[in-house]
């Protein structure tokens, strides 16, 4: 398979270039088509001579991830299941934004994209571990998932026909200005592809959207995040405990085998250390597993030592798997324990739970109609 232009990033592309014997300012026509005006094929970049269209077309894709099917949840958020040049099926949610962040409605949106096609690090509570790890997704797919989502966007708002068109030099319309890797997929797995696409992402000559509206969520892959602290751009970072003990965390992930809770922290030390900035840790609560009002206690130690928020999310369920939300007042209780504790702590509010939000539930439903394992609704 032909490599997608959308994982080169410009220094790659110029080398290219210079190898066609082309001069440097292609890169900039070039770029512009495929972030400014997002087109899908070749023809439509009117500015380049024929001979470098077929060369590009002969060296390399364009495609975008193919649209399969939105869902809709009562607030708004919809849940894309999109499918890749080799099939395999991926999943992005668009979040509204919040009018009240924003001071008034915006148009403005988060995207949550996927890294991987499934996940191999198994959390017991997560639908995208469920049936494995498939494989990693090019930056190209990264990238492409903002892009669909945008042309879908464009579409419903347009509801004609001129964004359809492969040969419309329409600008792209900028819908999506903040980026959470909460998808599908272990982003710090993937960490060479992972940079590459942010910095499609992220740079003027791409996507342009700000380091600090990317956040990058991890079950916790210690030495990764020491090397994300190096590099230069100021992405955020989220970490999944969901566990305050390694007697908790274990049950739950088995990845804190691999790096347990003291590890876990001097790589999280390190990267706020390094960045001057401070880490969000994410806590699903889970009845019975993580929710009782003692573990506040540890749960406040660690965010006091990493001065880390808390992120507390109720849990949505998983077709298959046994758990289950905490109710409403164990939710409230448990989060005003932690602010007690002086701890900086948020309840999510529900988004999304009527379309199977959490991560890699709706793929999983997809291949499992697919499969005749469950009947289709
Ligand atoms: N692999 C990375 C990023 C993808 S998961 C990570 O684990 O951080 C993104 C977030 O969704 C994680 O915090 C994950 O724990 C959470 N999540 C997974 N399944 C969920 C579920 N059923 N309900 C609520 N959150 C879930
Ligand atoms: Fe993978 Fe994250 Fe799900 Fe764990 S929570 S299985 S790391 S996607």
């Amino acid at each position: 398979m032909k490599q997608n232009i959308r994982s080169l990033t410009r220094d790659t592309l110029e080398r290219w270039l210079k190898d066609m014997g082309q001069p440097r300012f292609r890169a900039d026509q070039i770029l512009k088509w495929l972030y400014h005006h997002s087109v899908r094929s070749w023809d439509a970049m009117g500015n380049l001579p024929r001979s470098l269209r077929e060369s590009l077309a002969t060296s390399f894709d364009l495609d975008l991830p193919g649209f399969v099917e939105v869902r809709g949840a009562a607030d708004s958020t919809r849940k894309f299941l999109w499918k890749l040049a080799d099939g395999a099926l991926i999943e992005s949610v668009l979040i509204p934004a919040n009018p009240a962040a924003h001071g008034g409605a915006s148009a403005r949106k988060t995207l949550c994209v996927s890294s991987q096609v499934g996940c191999a690090y198994g959390c017991r509570f997560c639908a995208s571990g469920l049936e494995g790890w498939k494989r990693h997704l090019t930056p190209a797919e990264m990238v492409g998932q903002v892009l669909a989502t945008e042309a879908w966007l464009d579409r419903e708002a347009t509801e004609a026909s001129a964004s359809d068109d492969p040969n419309s030099n329409r600008p792209r319309g900028r819908w999506i200005d903040n980026l959470v890797f909460m998808g599908m997929g272990e982003p710090l797995a993937n960490y060479e592809n992972l940079l590459k696409g942010l910095a499609v992402l992220n740079a003027d000559w791409g996507m342009g959207i700000g380091a600090r509206r990317i956040t990058i969520s991890t079950s916790g892959l210690a030495p990764q995040i020491q090397q994300l602290a190096d590099e230069p751009p100021q992405f955020r970072l989220a970490i999944s405990l969901h566990g305050p003990t390694d007697e908790v965390r274990e049950k739950i992930m088995p990845i804190n085998r691999r790096y347990p809770l003291d590890r876990l922290v001097e790589a999280c030390d390190y990267y706020t250390r390094k960045r001057g900035k401070r880490v969000t840790l994410e806590y699903i609560l889970i009845e019975g597993v993580n929710d009782e009002i003692h573990l506040t206690e540890s749960l406040a130690a660690l965010a006091q030592r990493l001065r880390a928020k808390v992120n507390l999310i109720p849990y949505n369920r998983v077709d298959g798997l046994s758990w289950h939300r905490p109710s409403e007042t164990q939710q409230e209780s448990f989060c005003r324990a932690l602010k007690e504790r002086g701890v900086n702590v948020t309840l999510r509010r529900e988004k999304g739970h009527d379309i199977e939000a959490a991560c890699g539930q709706l793929r999983l439903r997809a291949e499992r109609e697919a499969s005749g394992a469950v009947p289709a609704n």
